[in-house]
């Protein structure tokens, strides 16, 4: 593992900040019925797109590639993508933060088997290379989209009422609590 390069600070400040908010709205969150539900559906998305990713075997393209191109698709800078309450879903989803960068030429969350986040943006999930959708032809792209889609709605559901949900519980102002 290396340790943290010179703009890691901003990534580093957000992981702060979805741990703060884990720790002191974590458990409320998920004793609310309707949050869980949705965290929930979220999580079964998310699964189910690993299943179809698996089912087109697309971690071993992706991997093979990577061993060749160290960067790849998931190059140093792409953290920036990510908001404080989708790195929150990942701790509600129990999947824990990392604390350094990995490798200094790569996203901050990925580690020696790939993406260690399960929660993930728009770009991670959506973006499929040339080859690999020459490879899969329309019609297996376009089954893999609609549950990408279906995974990325999930995600949005859960984010939107957790924002709601922080900003009517937070004991501080929506501004300082509720990121945009
Ligand atoms: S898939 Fe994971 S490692 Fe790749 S860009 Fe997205 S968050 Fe970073």
């Amino acid at each position: 593992m290396s340790g943290p390069v010179s703009d890691d600070g901003p990534i580093l400040d957000l992981t702060r900040r979805a741990r703060a908010l884990q720790e002191e709205y974590g458990a409320r969150l998920m004793a609310d019925e309707g949050i869980r539900a949705l965290v929930g559906a979220y999580g079964a998305a998310i699964e189910q797109t690993a299943a179809a990713m698996q089912t087109e075997r697309i971690g071993a393209a992706c991997s093979a590639c990577a061993r060749q191109n160290p960067s790849g698709c998931c190059f140093a800078g792409l953290e920036s993508g990510f908001n404080e309450i989708m790195l929150l879903l990942n701790l509600l989803l129990g999947c824990p933060l990392p604390e350094v960068r990995a490798q200094g030429d790569t996203c901050f969350f990925v580690g020696e088997r790939g993406c260690r986040l399960r929660a993930r943006y728009y770009f991670c999930l959506h973006y499929f290379c040339p080859g690999l959708e020459a490879s899969l032809g329309d019609a297996r792209m376009g089954a893999l989209q609609q549950q990408v889609g279906r995974e990325l709605r999930a995600g949005w559901e859960a984010e939107v009422a957790i924002r709601r949900w922080l900003g009517s519980h937070s004991s501080t102002t929506t501004e300082e609590r509720v990121p945009s």
